[in-house]
């Protein structure tokens, strides 16, 4: 499994993690892929407080129990907890809900309208405590990133975590630029788009089977591989299904060549800039 340092935490991260989003429909299925991946070594797992209203967090405790020093455990708050007191009482829901003592990395899940120096001094405060060992923003377009830097002052967002996937693009016009300037690793949301993954039939779907068939590889790997093409960037596919796990593991050691990402950009374009679309 190919490992790369996760912006300013100098952690070794997996590039290929694991989401974890509506697993609750299907526990025992979601908790046998979960641990598969991490034989793999998909170690990097993705969670939020709002996954399940809860649920999610409980099925991933259950996932880690005995092996939770090999995962990179993230969890996200939600803003209408992202108070100074909501985000310490929530974090430390979550980590009941995980059963672990600490987090690697948090997040605030999005932005809404709420005033960021209360989360980010809670953050400040939990990292401090050695309750998280990180922490990180989610859904920040330029503007949100440039106030949390404000706040944050530099080399303390260790992340964003935004949709990236071969259709949705927008990432790349100024929020990967922004990020590498400040050393804020992305992490790509819904690399498969979340059920909307290019068909065989379509011109995209097309391009994804030649390189997959040149490289011995699947379609899903060469977009595994094509969203982690640069050191800056992590993607964590979800799965329920163990096949489906070993597939998107398989792309971890896959490199495109520039040739190749040439045929992807051509016909799967990342488009005019725009605002930063969310899930
Ligand atoms: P996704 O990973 O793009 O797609 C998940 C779907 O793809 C599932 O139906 C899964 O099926 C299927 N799949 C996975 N691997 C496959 C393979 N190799 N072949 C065929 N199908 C495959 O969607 P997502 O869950 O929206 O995004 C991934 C994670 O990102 C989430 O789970 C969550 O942790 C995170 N996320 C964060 C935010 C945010 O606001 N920060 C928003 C959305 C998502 P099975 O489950 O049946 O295997």
């Amino acid at each position: 499994m190919q490992h790369r340092a996760l912006g300013r935490t100098k952690a070794s991260v997996p590039v290929i993690g694991q989401g974890t989003w509506a697993m609750e429909s299907q526990p025992d299925a979601s908790i046998a892929a979960l641990r598969r991946g991490l034989e793999l070594g998909l170690t990097h797992i993705d969670t939020a407080e709002m996954y399940g209203a809860g649920k999610v967090e409980e099925l991933v405790g259950r996932a880690v129990r005995g092996r939770r020093d090999e995962v990179y455990l993230v969890s996200k708050v939600l803003p209408s907890n992202a108070t100074y007191d909501g985000t310490l009482r929530a974090c430390e829901r979550s980590l009941k809900r995980l059963g672990t003592e600490r987090l690697d990395l948090y997040l605030l899940h999005w932005r809404d309208r709420l005033p960021l120096e209360p989360a980010i001094r809670a953050f400040e405060k939990l990292e401090g405590d050695g309750r998280i060992r990180a922490w990180g923003v989610s859904n920040f377009d330029v503007a949100d990133l440039e106030e949390a830097l404000s706040i944050a002052g530099s080399g303390r967002i260790a992340c964003n975590q935004v949709l990236y996937h071969v259709k949705e693009r927008a990432i790349e016009h100024a929020v990967i630029p922004w990020c590498e300037r400040h050393g804020v690793a992305v992490v790509g949301y819904s690399p498969f788009g979340e059920g909307d993954f290019p068909g065989p039939e379509s011109a995209g779907g097309r391009a994804l089977a030649e390189v997959a068939r040149r490289r011995g590889a699947t379609p899903r790997q060469v977009a595994l591989a094509f969203l982690i093409r640069r050191d800056s960037l992590f993607a964590i596919p979800k799965a329920s299904r163990i096949e489906h796990v070993e597939e998107n593991a398989g792309a971890a050691g896959l490199r495109l060549d520039d040739e190749e990402v040439a045929i992807l950009d051509r016909t799967l374009p990342r488009g005019a800039a725009r605002q930063l679309p969310m899930l």
